[in-house]
């Protein structure tokens, strides 16, 4: 939809207080950058056009944190795993003590997990601005560094000045805005599909189970989604749930089934995406009772806000992490993180294959700093699903804990570069890795800290 374009008379507006370290964005990726910037030192501002924290985990439903493991030990620790230990304490008991040792596929109960991220960044001293949309972003003459972004939001329009950006918003708005280049999609600029994901209320679990043993059904209901279709009940398209995260026994968080061809970053998509979504839901729920015992009483309590979004742009940082670099399980000079998530790439369209491609147990490959530095521009980084990697690897970096991974090495970096008066490539990445092991990420069993770490003294 464009008819041209009109210009607008220039205006002036007003300028907010300057902060060292702007986030924007407070989804897995924000949170954790925001958290580890403040507690770096850095007086950090979190921006977020919600009116709560959480990203895709909160506004769109997404039903459960992917593993934490490489199925042998936790390999995604530091902030990410505090954070969902922290939601597991603020659960009801029951929740407490069915998930107690579960790393991987942990339920999400999103109001429970909204009030610990609020208090989790109001803790650490970030200064939160919720209800606030970034669209603009002012470069230095030489384009080189940014030097704040434009908001709107209730107050009206204004600029918020800062030394450092950390771009957590999930599509690379920032980095976009300020002229890095950037993929999106496959070579035919295809995108893996949405979901709407939703909570279904006043559905009774033990049965559910009895059912399962019962029938011979998956978890995932192959054999029963198969015939839904087959009746058709249910459209084509993936023959089983992708999810079901079970809050309580009454309580089940649903992830099934695609909305195709929605770009995230357009708005027109994103409307049509939202009502396609909720009426996919709805025709799932009349499934669910008719199909599945123990869901038919089933109430749907909430849809996701927004249709949950897989991919939109990759960012182009100093290294595009391959799928090569994946299945070497490759460790780079600059790790600050470590990946063991399957390559998982959903269908572009009802016809097509989802691919997934595992690691072994046990096996992981590093997650170098580099993905995090949008190329040309000095002041910047990029965390979360829309870093620096080929189209295969984000299938796979783009899930909750690598987010958390890469938000809280961002935060440390931007709290290390203020130190110094440097920017996000001037620091010491001995001592970046020295503070993150410290604040207890991993970062392999392979990984030898350099001379400067051992003796605790990294520049
Ligand atoms: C259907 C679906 C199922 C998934 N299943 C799982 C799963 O089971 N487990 C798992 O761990 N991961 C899963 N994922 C992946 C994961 O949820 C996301 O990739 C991850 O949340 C991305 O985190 P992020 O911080 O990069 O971005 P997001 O979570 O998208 O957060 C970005 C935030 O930035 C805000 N924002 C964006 N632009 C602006 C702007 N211009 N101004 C202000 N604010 C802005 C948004 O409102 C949002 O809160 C799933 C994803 C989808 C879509």
């Amino acid at each position: 939809m464009n008819y041209g374009h009109i210009t607008l008379p220039s205006i002036s507006i007003p300028v907010a207080r300057e902060v060292d370290v702007l986030v924007i964005g407070g989804g897995a990726s924000g949170i954790a950058a925001a958290i580890a910037a403040a507690k770096g030192g850095a007086q950090t501002m979190l921006v977020e056009q919600r009116g709560f924290l959480g990203g895709m985990g909160t506004v769109s439903l997404v039903p459960a944190f992917c593993p934490f493991t490489d199925k042998r030990k936790p390999i995604i620790r530091g902030l990410g795993l505090q954070l969902m230990e922290r939601m597991k304490q603020a659960c009801d008991p029951e929740y407490r003590e069915e998930y107690r040792e579960v790393l991987d596929w942990v339920p999400i109960d999103p109001e429970v997990l909204k009030r610990v991220y609020d208090d989790a960044v109001l803790e650490s001293g970030v200064t939160p601005l919720y209800h606030t949309f970034v669209y603009d972003v002012v470069l230095s003459e030489d384009r080189r560094s940014a030097q704040g972004v434009v908001v709107v939001n209730k107050t009206g329009r204004s600029f918020i000045p800062c030394r450092y950006i950390i771009d957590c918003s999930g599509d690379g708005d920032i980095a976009a805005l300020a002229g890095v280049p950037f993929q999106k999609g496959g070579e035919a600029g295809e995108l893996q599909p949405g979901s709407m994901c939703y909570l279904l209320a006043n559905v009774d679990r033990p049965k559910f189970r009895r059912f399962l043993e019962e029938s011979g059904d998956t978890g995932q209901l192959h054999k029963t989604v198969e015939l839904a279709i087959a009746n058709g009940a249910l459209p084509e398209g993936r023959k089983s749930i992708s999810g079901l995260a079970w809050i309580s026994d009454y309580l089940v968080g649903v992830n099934f089934g695609h909305v195709f061809g929605v770009d995230g970053t357009l708005a027109e998509d994103l409307t049509r995406g939202a009502i396609e979504g909720r009426r996919t839901a709805e025709r799932q729920l009349q499934f669910f009772r008719s199909y599945v015992p123990g869901f038919e009483h089933a109430h749907m309590v909430a849809s996701g806000e927004q249709l949950g979004i897989r991919e939109t742009r990759r960012i182009e940082g100093d290294y595009i992490l391959t799928v090569d670099d994946f299945l070497a399980a490759r460790s780079f000079p600059d790790d600050i993180a470590r990946n063991a998530y399957y390559i998982d790439i959903h269908l572009a369209n009802s016809k097509s294959e989802m691919t997934f491609t595992h690691l072994p147990p046990g096996v992981s490959h590093g997650v170098p700093y580099r993905i995090m530095l949008p190329v040309g521009i000095d002041n910047l980084w990029v965390a979360g699903r829309c870093v620096s990697s080929d189209r295969a690897v984000q299938g796979s970096l783009r899930v909750m804990p690598n987010c958390f991974s890469m938000g809280q090495a961002a935060g440390t970096a931007a709290a290390l570069a203020l130190r110094d008066g440097v920017g996000s490539r001037g620091i010491s990445v001995a001592e970046l890795q020295q503070r993150l092991l410290e604040q207890d990420v991993w970062l392999g069993e392979d990984f030898i800290p350099s001379e400067e770490q051992k003796e605790g003294n990294a520049p």
